[in-house]
């Protein structure tokens, strides 16, 4: 049946349960952003101008908060512990109920099992006949025990799994024989899901699809009053954990200090935190709705290298800071950094935020050596004298949201039928004579989503990614659109002896030492991510969205 938009939220707030702290915090997050969310969905809902949307039945099951995961977060939600995952899955329940599914919440094992059919106390007996949903979301903890509890099963129903995975996952680490052999094993990868079956935080590599989250936004009234009241020497610091503190922030802080009032929101329990030196006003760790009263009254939010990419510098910047963060230099990823290793991705990060610093940028966003305090001093008193207003991407609004995750819902079923290698046969389409930036313009797959008008054929340099390839001509790497290139057509630019077939996920490429093509005989491989010294990529780019890089221009 046809999908209709709900804006009274009463009965998600019924579903969601009650009697943990996490539940408490998502369930106050929902009520406060109602008011935004039935906005949304009736600007969106004339914007899609009666376009058909099949209602689909969807399981949400929350693996990290579930007792048998453990459930680590709950007991840290008053106490400074990471919130982010908590306010995105708020707000995936949200976009889903909104958006007129009809959905149901597991936070058990025990409630999977009773909405997967599977028999209690028989949790090794898998589930037998058709699969009762058509979209599953969870999380890696979610995924190890549907395994468990589906059996065989889980592999039938791959397809119809939705994982929502922060950081992501890149293609070379999710296909387990692959990821054994070439050193890419981790503890969380290895599903051989699509790697568009992954769903970030951030647009971080696009072979995973971009979920997000939302963020208020401000109407123009209260944009005016928030630019009025600014307090130009008011910093608030990004960090609500003591050890977020500690080590080596004496030398800026004390620059920062010099200029301006310092707040912070960290969690004490009865003493101040010995972390956080005498000048700063700390306010306890805050609930949301009074952070972003302090940021509504701040110029200033500054990070201090930790936490990587969470939600709070996109508030920060919507409520009108200037949001400064350390540059790095190296960049820190999975090879180098702690908080990264055993992540299934390869991804360098150059700053604390790298979404806030590529997509937003100057003057909202600044992002600086720290080291260097002639730098950092000269930062501070620009941040004093520029002004802002108050900016949020359209992607972190309600509608964007609510957009994003219908279009997805609607139009992402080859990632569905992809499940297996098999099904995603090359499909050997010849495209038209490409230059460096060709355009597979009488290239027809009536099918295909994101729509082939959308695609840019690319080579990359040597040793970049596709990643970076499209993105520095002003696109972005379309892993749906590898299967269009990956034949000897597309290859035409590159003067190869050969075309060999392989398993790499740098291929399809092209191999400047021995002037070589190799194209891609494991569809599960195709990486926007991949690059290697030597090799220049063929690439898939599409076009994307004015503030909505998910979506190409006739995605909707
Ligand atoms: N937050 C809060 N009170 C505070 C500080 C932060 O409620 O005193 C909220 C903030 O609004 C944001 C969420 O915590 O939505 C996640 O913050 P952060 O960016 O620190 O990410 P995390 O590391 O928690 O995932």
């Amino acid at each position: 049946s046809q999908a209709a938009f709900r804006t009274d939220l009463s009965v998600l707030l019924d579903q969601v349960g009650t009697g943990k702290e996490s539940l408490s915090f998502m369930k106050r997050r929902i009520r406060r952003l109602a008011q935004q969310w039935a906005t949304a969905a009736n600007r969106l809902d004339a914007k899609l101008e009666q376009q058909w949307r099949d209602q689909k039945k969807i399981l949400v099951h929350v693996g990290f908060l579930t007792e048998e995961s453990g459930d680590v977060f709950s007991p840290k939600v008053l106490k400074g512990g990471p919130l982010g995952e908590m306010v995105q899955w708020a707000d995936i329940l949200t976009a889903l109920h909104v958006l007129g599914h009809n959905l149901k919440i597991s936070m058990s094992v025990k409630e999977l099992q009773g909405f997967l059919g599977v028999p209690p106390g028989r949790g090794s007996c898998p589930l037998t006949g058709p699969l009762p949903f058509d979209l599953i979301y969870t999380d890696y903890h979610g995924l190890q025990q549907m395994k468990q509890h589906m059996g065989l099963s889980l592999k039938k129903h791959k397809c119809h799994i939705r994982v929502i995975d922060t950081f992501g996952t890149e293609p070379a680490y999710n296909h387990e024989e692959y990821a054994t052999l070439h050193g890419y094993r981790t503890n969380w990868g290895y599903w051989n899901l699509n790697a568009r079956q992954y769903m970030t935080m951030f647009p971080h590599t696009p072979d995973n699809s971009f979920m997000g989250f939302v963020s208020e936004e401000l109407n123009e009234t209260e944009k005016r009053s928030i630019q009025q009241n600014k307090v130009n020497n008011m910093a608030v610091v990004y960090g609500k954990e003591a050890s977020m503190w500690k080590q080596g922030k004496e030398s800026f802080l004390q620059i920062l200090h010099k200029y301006m009032e310092v707040h912070g929101t960290v969690y004490y329990e009865t003493q101040r935190p010995p972390e956080v030196p005498a000048f700063v006003k700390n306010h306890g760790l805050l609930p949301q709705h009074e952070l972003q009263q302090l940021l509504r009254k701040a110029k200033l939010f500054i990070g201090f290298g930790f936490p990587y990419e969470g939600p709070a510098p996109l508030e920060a910047i919507a409520n009108g800071c200037i949001f400064l963060q350390p540059k790095f230099n190296p960049p820190h990823s999975s090879l180098n950094h702690e908080f990264f290793r055993g992540k299934p991705t390869s991804r360098e990060v150059f700053s604390q935020h790298p979404y806030a610093e590529q997509y937003i940028g100057r003057p909202h966003v600044m992002t600086v050596d720290y080291n260097n305090s002639v730098e950092f001093d000269s930062a501070i008193k620009e941040i004093m004298r520029t002004k802002v207003e108050p900016y949020l991407p359209y992607e972190y609004t309600c509608e964007g949201m609510l957009e994003r995750v219908h279009a997805y819902i609607q139009h992402q079923v080859s990632v569905g039928s992809a499940g297996g290698s098999r099904m995603m046969g090359p499909l050997f389409v010849p495209l038209p004579n490409t230059t460096a930036l060709g355009w597979a313009s009488n290239v027809t797959a009536p099918s295909a989503w994101p729509p082939l008008s959308s695609l840019r054929l690319l080579v990359s340099q040597e040793g970049q990614s596709c990643v970076d390839a499209c993105q520095s001509a002003g696109f972005i790497c379309e892993p749906a659109h590898f299967r269009f290139i990956n034949n000897k057509e597309a290859l035409l630019d590159v003067q190869c002896e050969v075309v060999d077939s392989e398993i790499n996920h740098i291929l399809p490429a092209f191999s400047v030492v021995r002037q070589e093509c190799g194209l891609q005989r494991e569809p599960l491989l195709f990486s926007c991510a991949g690059h290697s010294p030597k090799y220049r990529r063929l690439c898939p780019c599409r076009d994307f969205r004015h503030g909505q890089v998910a979506l190409c221009r006739d995605c909707l």
